[in-house]
């Protein structure tokens, strides 16, 4: 069935391909987000230009186009989005541009039974944290490129299938990582549901103050509903989010506190986008293994790295 679905991309992708052979412009690959962008990278190094519209800190569910951006998607010879309805406000762009231009929706080429349905025809889009899917995400990704450009065919498969045995390693060093903390502690609190992957994937339940989009409204009865649960399952940390304001977890603390419970923000996870250069978490592998360390380090009663 997975060989299946990529066949059918790979097919749709170079069929819209050979409809816009003319317009080609040697301006290269752009890529909505860090996270992916760094995948794209990975597999393509200098061998085309790729451009990464989001930079990191960037939260991909409120990011709206620049005029820049839109310059560069209609220059591009192809483009790479995740999918999903990640890219909230950029939706409209990417469907428009997807008439004339290849655009690729990463996420959309998982089959939609490894998904996390959360509503009618909704997904949840945070897959890059369950490593086992982001593994086929990155596999899906290098066949359509190669697709688009096939006289890359070898060379960018060929990296990919050497990056996903660093996944592989990745994935490993996770499930081995969790299990060093208490079982009772293993829940995993943070602003917006963005680690049900993570969760499902590691064996650690997720609660949330937000749904799986930042632009979800929350309020008083979700700082009560979440502090309450910190309160019930006496766990000692919570986590704020790179790319989201850290004053709303700052509430749930103080009324856990208040209902007795000491309970602290033990440190920051990087959820949507990757860390800046420099940071440690500035690709994909290091930002999951700054976030691994994070919360191991936090939900085992230690200080967080
Ligand atoms: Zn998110």
């Amino acid at each position: 069935m997975r060989s299946g679905s990529v066949v059918a991309s790979v097919v749709a992708v170079g069929g819209i391909l050979a409809c816009t052979q003319q317009n080609l412009t040697p301006s290269g690959i752009v890529v909505t987000t860090s996270i992916l962008g760094d995948v794209v990278r990975t597999i393509v190094r200098e061998d085309i230009p790729v451009y990464v519209l989001m930079g990191p800190g960037i939260d991909p569910h409120l990011y709206k186009p620049t005029l820049q951006d839109v310059q560069a998607l209609q220059r591009a010879r192809c483009v790479v989005a995740h999918g999903l309805r990640l890219e909230g406000k950029m939706e409209e762009t990417l469907h428009t541009l997807a008439r004339r231009t290849p655009v690729l929706f990463a996420a959309e080429l998982l089959p939609r039974d490894s998904l996390r349905a959360v509503g009618p025809q909704q997904y949840d889009p945070h897959i890059w944290f369950d490593v086992g899917l982001w593994r086929e995400v990155v596999l899906r990704i290098a066949d359509s490129l190669a697709a688009l450009f096939p006289q890359q065919r070898q060379r960018w498969r060929g990296r990919a299938h050497r990056y996903v045995q660093q996944l592989d390693s990745l994935d490993r060093w996770i499930r081995f990582q969790v299990q060093q903390i208490p079982p009772q502690q293993r829940l995993l609190v943070t602003v917006h549901d963005a680690f049900s992957y993570f969760g499902r994937a590691y064996g650690l339940e997720t609660v949330a103050l937000q749904g799986i989009s930042t632009a979800a409204e929350f309020g008083l009865y979700d700082v009560t509903r979440v502090s309450q649960e910190l309160v019930r399952r006496r766990v000692p940390a919570v986590f704020v989010e790179s790319s989201l304001p850290a004053r709303w977890m700052e509430n749930v603390v103080r009324m856990a506190r208040t209902q007795g419970m000491s309970v602290r923000i033990a440190g920051e996870l990087y959820s949507d986008a990757l860390g800046a250069p420099g940071s440690g978490a500035e690709t994909y592998v290091g930002m999951m293994h700054t976030n691994v360390m994070r919360i191991v380090g936090g939900l085992s009663g230690g200080g967080a790295p």
